[in-house]
């Protein structure tokens, strides 16, 4: 079987890759352990090293790195380059703050010391998805390596010049041969490669259905898991809100990285007080996005990254207007070559419609109405996600309420979602459980060792 990289703005294949036989894996699994033998032992400096050295790379080379994402998966040139960029930013924060937030921690006891001391797991596979195809990889690189693990990286199919990129990237940055291993493997290969002995913990960033999945082996085998999966973010708008703002941050928020995003902006819940005056700044924002080539500068939406994932978006608008939701702006795929969708405004979004009950993967906000404020919060929980959220509202007081009240792992009043490698990410409910970034992001991997010496 092959991997294929096709071009979303052509539609055209540009090349293809054999996927691993177990031979082949098996090799890769084996110079990984041996690695993490040495790598366990290494100083905090010396991995503060090769990080510095490979967030040098991802900064210098940010426009190739950013042009290979583009041609690859269809990200906008300007958002691949900032893309590398806060990979280099991941590298270098945890370059730096590694060895105080894995420092040994003295807990007075009876005993004569006692303490916790942060040590290394072992080899981690890491599953993850095409759409931030150099940005979920490097933060779970950063504070695992950082933490002494070593890795595997079992990247989405349709993203293997990505992976072989990141591979070619590490290794020049000076890592030790085996540190970091990349597996060119369909999924199916997943399960066999989770219950190898040599691997000792999976981190997976995808779909519900991937998690649970890959979830499910990793139980049987008793082996720790990070699951980072899908989102239907609410973005709540207050009639006290700056509307003319929230409609246009909500169309960035909606529409970054093409739509494609597992925090963007999804279930749009408006006040009906004010939801005449958000949608008419909010269609008029949508409609001024840039669609196009992705290599151009100036372009803000490009193509869906699959045909496959463009039919899915368009069965959701068409599903979700035939059970009454209006088309306040585009609705279809754009004609000609490539996988575009037209930037898309709905209304009338209800229960029991794709826009409001499923994750919708691309350039299409659903507009909820509310009555009121009570209405906006039982909603913005009615999803089986759980991952971010977004509170527009002048009153502060009252957006410190609500932020208890929303049943997500991230909120972020009057700002769009976004991650930060010096604050935790990750949801609740389906959106998965455990953390990346942050503090909790380094402490994932790691056995946290109780030390007891008698009096
Ligand atoms: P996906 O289809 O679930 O794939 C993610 C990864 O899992 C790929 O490497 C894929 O390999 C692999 N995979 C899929 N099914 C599998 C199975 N049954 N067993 C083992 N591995 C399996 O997701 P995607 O389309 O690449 O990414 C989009 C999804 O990721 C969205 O739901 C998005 O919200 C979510 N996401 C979440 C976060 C977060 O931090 N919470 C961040 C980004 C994206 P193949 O490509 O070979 O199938």
């Amino acid at each position: 079987m092959a991997l294929h990289t096709v071009n979303p703005t052509t539609g055209k294949e540009i090349e293809r890759f054999e996927e691993f036989t177990w031979k082949q894996i098996d090799a890769r699994l084996a110079t990984t352990a041996k690695a993490y033998k040495d790598w366990r032992l290494t100083s905090f400096a010396e991995r503060a090293d090769r990080m510095h050295a490979l967030a040098e790379l991802l900064r210098r080379n940010r426009r190739e790195y950013g042009k290979t994402m583009a041609l690859e998966m269809g990200k906008p040139i300007t958002e691949a380059m900032a893309e590398s960029e806060k990979c280099a930013w991941a590298c270098d924060f945890y370059a730096e703050k590694a060895k105080t937030l894995l420092a040994d921690e003295e807990v007075p006891t009876d005993a004569k010391r006692s303490l916790v001391r942060y040590e290394p797991l072992g080899p981690i596979l890491a599953v993850m998805p095409w759409n931030f195809p150099f940005w979920q990889v490097f933060r779970f690189v950063a504070p695992s390596f950082m933490a002494g693990n070593v890795g595997l990286l079992k990247h989405a199919s349709n993203v293997p010049r990505c992976a072989m990129t990141i591979q070619e990237i590490v290794e020049e940055a000076g890592f030790p041969k085996g540190t970091f291993n990349t597996l060119l493997v369909g999924s199916r290969q997943v399960e066999d490669i989770v219950r190898d002995n040599r691997i000792r913990a999976v981190t997976l960033t995808g779909s519900e259905k991937a998690g649970a999945s890959v979830a499910a082996v990793a139980g049987t085998e008793v082996k720790k898991t990070v699951m980072e999966l899908g989102g239907s973010d609410p973005f709540i708008v207050l009639k006290d809100a700056d509307l003319e703002k929230a409609a246009k941050v909500g169309a960035q928020a909606r529409c970054i990285n093409s739509g494609q995003s597992c925090i963007a902006a999804k279930r749009f819940i408006v006040e009906k007080a004010i939801s005449k005056e958000f949608m008419s700044f909010f269609v008029e924002a949508m409609r001024s996005l840039r669609v196009g080539d992705p290599l151009r500068e100036d372009t803000q939406v490009g193509p869906v990254a699959r045909g496959d994932l463009r039919d899915e978006l368009a069965r959701q608008v068409n599903a979700s207007v035939s059970k009454g939701a209006r088309v306040e702006l585009g609705g279809k795929s754009m004609e000609g070559p490539g996988f575009f969708f037209e930037p898309t405004v709905l209304s009338g979004v209800k229960k029991g419609m794709p826009a409001y009950d499923e994750e919708v993967f691309g350039p299409v906000a659903g507009v909820i109405t509310v009555p009121g404020e009570r209405d906006a919060i039982r909603v913005a929980n009615d999803s089986r996600y759980g991952l971010g959220a977004s509170i527009w509202t002048e009153d502060l007081a009252k957006a410190m309420r609500l932020v208890s009240e929303v049943e997500a792992g991230m909120v972020f009043v009057n700002h769009l979602v976004k991650s930060d490698p010096r604050l935790p990410f990750g949801g609740v409910k389906s959106s998965g459980y455990g953390r990346e970034l942050g503090t909790p992001g380094i402490r994932e991997f790691v056995n946290a060792k109780t030390v007891w010496i008698a009096a």
